[in-house]
């Protein structure tokens, strides 16, 4: 019996797993696909970014649809459309053995086209918050007879000031339903949102072991502020190989260096939310399919992506919030591999770096930009 199936998932889902090329259940599936599977209960999770939540409340989800009833039985909530896309295709993967139906509804696409395909039968909606509620105040869903709900990534969602729009939404859904709440981190208003509109949910914390964080190696190099693009050039040209994020603080500053590193000959694309929709999915499917080395992003664009063998994240500017700062990292080291995570700062940062440590409980190591004593004097 492998270990999936001594979770208790059905032949079709072990089908899609051994099709994906999972072998062993993470830390956060072990814990909770069986509880989901079992028990009718509230749940809320917590484990780190890149430890295989989608799948943890995603194999357990697809089991308890009726695909029978074309009914919308299901809505996962998620802080960016790029999530939401992503969390559909990975449901549809799952499911591919099983006649089932997910569709995606975000912002920045068709509603009418949405509508459409919820029309002809979505046992699982996928939404960003804002998108939801637009689409059930026109009567264009309707999510009064789900029996789950679950709320992906409900730190970042929050943190992006969706708190009101998740009232909304859940005031339009059945009381017996279930919520499953899955969050890397438990912030204040997480624990709110657990406590109002949760009943007595099971408590599953995940810790960093894994295909977490720990695999992640963080490194700073010490610039002059103005020096700080050439700076980001050098460690680019040091990694030929390099197949990487880089962040930036605004989307001014994004949209810059990336047509800097266009122009100077690599790689290079900009993710911001000044670009349309059209164009950040272009974006994201030339990087995911390599065309493009080095993806220059902002947080919010970049959050919860989830793209294979990313080698290193550049923080080409530290966030202004430094619980930013894991989430950027884990953008890297995912899935059991390696990565490095790399802060270019001016003199008067390194104390952020200081603090950052005591976060992550994980030490940097201070190297020198390569070949570049000149232009690491400060
Ligand atoms: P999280 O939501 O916790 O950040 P994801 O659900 O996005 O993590 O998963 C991170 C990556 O790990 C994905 O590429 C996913 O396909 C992969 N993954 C998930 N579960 C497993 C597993 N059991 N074995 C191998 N890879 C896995
Ligand atoms: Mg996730």
């Amino acid at each position: 019996m492998n270990a999936f199936q001594k979770l208790g998932l059905d032949a079709d889902l072990l089908k899609a797993i051994k099709d994906m090329g999972f072998e062993t259940p993470s830390e956060v599936q072990e814990k909770s696909i069986p509880i989901l599977l079992e028990q009718e209960t509230d749940l809320v999770a917590l484990a780190q970014t890149g430890t295989g939540k989608t799948a943890a409340f995603g194999f357990p989800l697809i089991q308890k649809i009726d695909s029978n009833s074309r009914k919308t039985q299901a809505l996962i909530l998620s802080p960016t459309r790029e999530l939401c896309l992503q969390i559909t295709n990975e449901i549809k993967n799952y499911s591919k053995y099983k006649s089932m139906n997910a569709v995606a509804v975000y912002g920045g696409a068709s509603i009418t086209d949405q509508a459409r395909q919820i029309e002809r039968g979505a046992q699982i909606i996928v939404a960003t918050p804002g998108r939801m509620q637009d689409m059930i105040r026109r009567r264009l869903a309707d999510i009064s007879g789900i029996q789950y709900c679950i709320l992906d990534e409900a730190d970042e969602m929050l943190n992006m000031g969706f708190y009101e729009d998740i009232k909304t939404i859940l005031s339009h859904t059945p009381k017996e339903k279930k919520t499953w709440l899955f969050s890397a981190t438990m912030p204040k208003e997480v624990a709110k949102i657990a406590k109002k509109f949760m009943t007595d949910p099971v408590e599953i914390t995940v810790g960093s072991k894994n295909m977490g964080t720990d695999n992640v190696s963080h490194e700073y190099y010490l610039v002059n502020t103005r020096n700080r693009y050439d700076g980001l050039k050098r460690l680019a040209d040091a990694n030929p190989d390099i197949f990487s994020v880089i962040f930036c603080r605004t989307k001014r500053d994004t949209q810059k260096v990336a047509e800097k590193l266009i122009e100077d000959g690599y790689n290079a694309a900009a993710i911001h939310g000044d670009l349309s929709q059209n164009q950040r999915d272009l974006v994201m499917k030339s990087f995911r399919s390599r065309q493009i080395q080095m993806l220059v992003a902002t947080d919010v664009a970049a959050r919860g992506i989830d793209v294979d063998d990313i080698t290193h994240v550049i923080n080409y500017q530290l966030p202004d919030e430094i619980e930013t700062y894991t989430h950027r990292s884990g953008r890297t080291g995912r899935a059991g591999k390696n990565g490095v995570s790399m802060v270019i700062v001016s003199k008067s940062e390194v104390r952020k770096i200081r603090t950052i440590e005591k976060m992550i409980q994980q030490s940097f190591i201070q190297k020198e930009i390569p070949d570049g004593m000149e232009i690491c004097k400060t």
